[in-house]
């Protein structure tokens, strides 16, 4: 899978202390070649993988993360990026109603989103109304009716009876005036006081020239608010073509993604906002009026790097990890200088990183740190304050000199045990070691292994 591809196009870098350009084409080829198996358009694919390379190369040499998280961090920019950055909402209407059409290839999953629509419409407070305007299907009207019913809420449909006592106006328009039916839906959700109408068109099972006339004539009749192009993620590279066409024969203001449940490629995904310029609204992941939710990029570009957790990690670590200070320390403990107060300060930006034991569940591999950050909590910063208070400047600046008697003095100052103040030289030493280690560039502590 595409995950499985990146991931293991991120394993190259495992242990590398620096980028070198042959490692960063090495990378990139690899990435390059996983995004064109997943079905990402040929284009889109060229622009990303030049971005990441020119982010790669003009990258710092980073204090809180390794070369392997630093290009992670890129890509998971960059997905980003090409997903469309911000999540993109319905824009509603300054006079209600306000219109959203729905536009797709047949099969694409309009009239299950017109469930899913008015249902989380309905859930937030508005009055949704969906339209039968796909007459192409004996069956089409019947079907909206009931994932009408089943979201609670009121369909217009022509003549053959309306749930929810909408009316179909004249009553003598013809069943088979999808325009039609559009226009007096409008007015009627106006009438009944529907503030958001959904309007359900007709698509074929391939692009055709009287489809697209249709959908262009239903919108120049209602005038949407929105259009929303629905497509199945599964078609893979056939989304690129079909999504230029409606772009051409109809236009819309967003994509909805539907069928991601079974899009394991994500190529439909990561091509279409950078094919259309229009940004992807929403994604449907079931058959089931639930199973919907507001598109948002950030969490697709986990999803597709499938490392969540870890990106939490990293971008936790690069709001708490003081580069300069770490460059302090590093250079006290490699000059022997690295002192009590210097810990403290480390130990106090550890705790910023969150709980500790919670952020060692989210990463794999890090046995070697467990034992010492396990039981860490924010109490200790505490003791551990209040301990170095009560110590003489000479033994903050060379806790060497502790022996047991200090130790013992150390304690009933501080309101502590001396099992505690043992502890904390100890932690102290240990400290000592991991700067060092991180001074040679391997990263935040415990952070140094790659997941995997
Ligand atoms: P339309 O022709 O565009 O109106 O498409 P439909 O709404 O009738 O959906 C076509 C088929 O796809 C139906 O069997 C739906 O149950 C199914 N479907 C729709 N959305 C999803 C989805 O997000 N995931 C899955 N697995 N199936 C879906
Ligand atoms: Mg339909």
């Amino acid at each position: 899978s595409l995950q499985d591809r990146l991931q293991s196009a991120f394993k190259g870098l495992r242990g590398k202390g620096k980028l070198s350009d042959a490692d960063i084409d090495a990378v990139a080829r690899e990435i390059r070649v996983a995004l064109l198996d997943a079905d990402v358009a040929v284009p889109v694919v060229r622009e990303f993988i030049a971005n990441v390379k020119e982010r790669a190369r003009g990258a710092e040499v980073s204090q809180a993360l390794n070369p392997a998280q630093q290009v992670i961090k890129i890509v998971n920019d960059e997905l980003v990026r090409i997903l469309g950055g911000e999540t993109r909402r319905i824009r509603f209407a300054k006079n209600p109603p306000t219109v959203i059409m729905l536009a797709g290839l047949q099969g694409a999953g309009k009239t299950t989103l017109a469930g899913k629509l008015g249902r989380w419409l309905k859930a937030q407070g508005h009055s949704p109304m969906l339209v039968a305007a796909d007459l192409q299907r004996p069956n089409a009207v019947t079907q909206l009716k009931v994932v009408g019913e089943q979201a609670g809420v009121t369909v217009f449909a022509p003549e053959a009876g309306n749930v929810g006592g909408a009316q179909t106006g004249s009553g003598t328009q013809s069943i088979g005036d999808p325009v039609r039916v559009a226009r007096d839906a409008v007015a009627e959700a106006k009438r009944s006081l529907h503030d958001v109408v959904v309007i359900d068109t007709a698509g074929r099972l391939a692009i055709d020239a009287e489809l697209m006339k249709q959908a262009a004539d239903i919108r120049e009749a209602t005038q949407p608010d929105e259009v929303l192009f629905v497509i199945d993620a599964m078609i893979g590279q056939d989304a690129v073509g079909t999504a230029e066409a409606f772009l051409e024969g109809v236009d819309f203001t967003g994509v909805v993604l539907s069928k991601l449940d079974g899009d394991a490629r994500g190529g439909a995904a990561l091509s279409v906002r950078s094919v259309t310029g229009r940004p992807i609204m929403f994604a449907s992941t079931g058959e089931k009026l639930d199973e919907f939710d507001v598109f948002h990029p950030d969490r697709m570009a986990s999803r597709i790097l499938d490392m969540g957790d870890v990106m939490t990690l990293i971008e936790q670590a690069e709001k708490v990890f003081d580069a300069d200070q770490a460059a302090q320390a590093a250079e006290k403990v490699a000059g022997g200088s690295f002192t009590l107060a210097d810990f403290l300060q480390q130990m106090e930006a550890l705790s910023k990183m969150g709980s500790m034991s919670k952020m060692l569940g989210m990463l794999p591999g890090m046995g070697q740190f467990k034992d010492q950050l396990a039981n860490f909590d924010e109490k200790d910063i505490d003791k551990i304050k209040a301990i170095i208070r009560s110590m003489t400047p000479s033994e903050r600046d060379n806790p060497k000199i502790i022996d047991g008697s200090r130790r013992a003095r150390i304690a009933r100052g501080s309101g502590t045990q001396v099992s505690d103040v043992n502890q904390l030289v100890t932690r102290f030493f240990e400290a000592a070691k991991m700067m060092q280690r991180m001074a040679k560039g391997g990263g935040v502590p415990g952070m140094g292994a790659m997941p995997g």
